[in-house]
């Protein structure tokens, strides 16, 4: 691992975890800027509404507000957060394909009107509020080589949409257009691709039918580098522009991008509890681990660069472990590390998304508390648990 380059402005650990105690996760608001003024750059025209679900932290939706960003909701908590931080309801969408009709009303007594369906029971909850609400119906393109297929559990089949189209003009529906998630961390952009080609001509066909659809939703999936190498969102992003270009001028496109957003702008900073010999291994029992804001090596299969900034001392075979009970709760084996003393840091990088989010609070280990820097305005570095 090329510690230098993940070492590059990196705040004083020591003190942080001095002042705010480990396990910590600083959560930087300038890290959350770049990413979402990059993914800007790389998709102009594109309204990007950030996906709460992989880091539904108030800091993060506070910088993205003053940055006029836009939001993707699923629930009501995540209703009640973006609430909180006073967004305007009318740049929120609701993209959970299945919802009770107490969500429905949630949402919409918040105010926000758009949701997602992708099925028959759910296109007939909405004939209740057909003159508030506008849908997007969301077609499944399965990805079977990312590991969080997402369009296994929604979505409808392509061959689908237009009737589900034709159904719901048949209830007075408002259906405004189309939606797709490729799955997460999508290292392939033709993903992306491919489902804009194919939504392209539902939305042709649609037109044949009479139906004229204005919106396309592109869902989030853009992938951020877990490997420290340089990765170029614009590059990437490139065969998804040319066939955004192909679509007819009227219709208006949004991302839900989450992970982009929001994973490089959180280090996860851990203490080493205790210290064993075993076998030929040294295992070192950190305070935080795969129950805790290491939760995403397990739910989210991804694998996160960690750093030693205070070790030194001849490298030997070693286990990271986390701290509870559990013999699952392993971050990291057979790795060669420098010895680590008691209280000694270990920092985690690129672990914003889907870590803090799915961590437990099993054996009682607390969820790791974060200090937000380089916040939202007005907001000194701040603790919220
Ligand atoms: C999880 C989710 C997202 C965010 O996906 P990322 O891969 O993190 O960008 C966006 N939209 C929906 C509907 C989701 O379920």
């Amino acid at each position: 691992m090329e510690l230098s380059a993940l070492h590059a402005n990196q705040p004083d650990y020591r003190k942080l975890v001095a002042q705010y105690g480990s396990p910590l996760l600083v959560l930087d608001g300038d890290a959350v800027r770049k990413q979402f003024l990059s993914l800007q750059q790389a998709l102009p025209g594109v309204a990007l509404h950030y996906a709460l679900k992989p880091l539904p932290h108030e800091a993060v939706v506070a910088v993205l507000k003053e940055l006029d960003g836009y939001f993707d909701l699923a629930t009501n908590g995540e209703v009640d957060l973006v609430r909180d931080v006073g967004v305007d309801p009318e740049r929120c969408i609701h993209s959970h394909p299945i919802k009770r009709d107490s969500d429905i009303r949630y949402a919409l007594e918040y105010g926000c009107t758009t949701f997602v369906v992708d099925n028959i029971v759910e296109l007939q909850k909405f004939v209740a509020y057909k003159h508030d609400t506008k849908l997007l119906l969301r077609v499944s393109f399965r990805n079977p080589d990312t590991k969080i297929d997402l369009s296994k559990k929604f979505g409808c089949r392509q061959e689908e949409a237009l009737g589900l189209l034709k159904e719901a003009q048949a209830l007075g529906l408002n259906v405004i257009g189309l939606s797709f998630h490729v799955g997460s961390q999508a290292v392939n952009p033709m993903r992306h691709s491919n489902a804009i080609a194919a939504c392209r001509e539902i939305i042709e066909n649609a037109k044949q039918a009479g139906i004229h659809l204005s919106t396309l939703d592109i869902g989030g999936g853009f992938p951020v580098s877990y490997d420290n190498k340089a990765f170029d969102i614009v590059e990437y992003c490139t065969p998804i522009r040319a066939e955004l270009a192909k679509l007819p001028s009227n219709i208006r496109v949004l991302a839900e991008p989450g992970r982009y957003i929001c994973a490089p702008a959180v280090t996860a900073i851990s203490s080493v509890m205790g210290i064993a010999e075993r076998g030929d291994q040294t295992w070192y029992y950190l305070d935080d681990g795969v129950y805790g804001s290491y939760s995403g090596q397990i739910y989210d299969h991804m694998v996160y660069p960690l750093s030693f900034p205070y070790a030194a001392g001849e490298p030997k075979l070693s286990v990271l472990s986390g701290p509870t009970c559990d013999s699952i709760d392993v971050i990291r084996e057979d790795i060669m590390l420098p010895p680590l003393a008691v209280g000694e840091l270990v920092i985690g990088h690129v672990m914003g998304a889907y870590t803090w989010a799915s961590a437990t609070e099993f054996n009682f280990f607390r969820k790791a508390n974060f200090v937000v820097v380089n916040g939202p305005e007005g907001c000194k570095a701040e603790v919220a648990a």
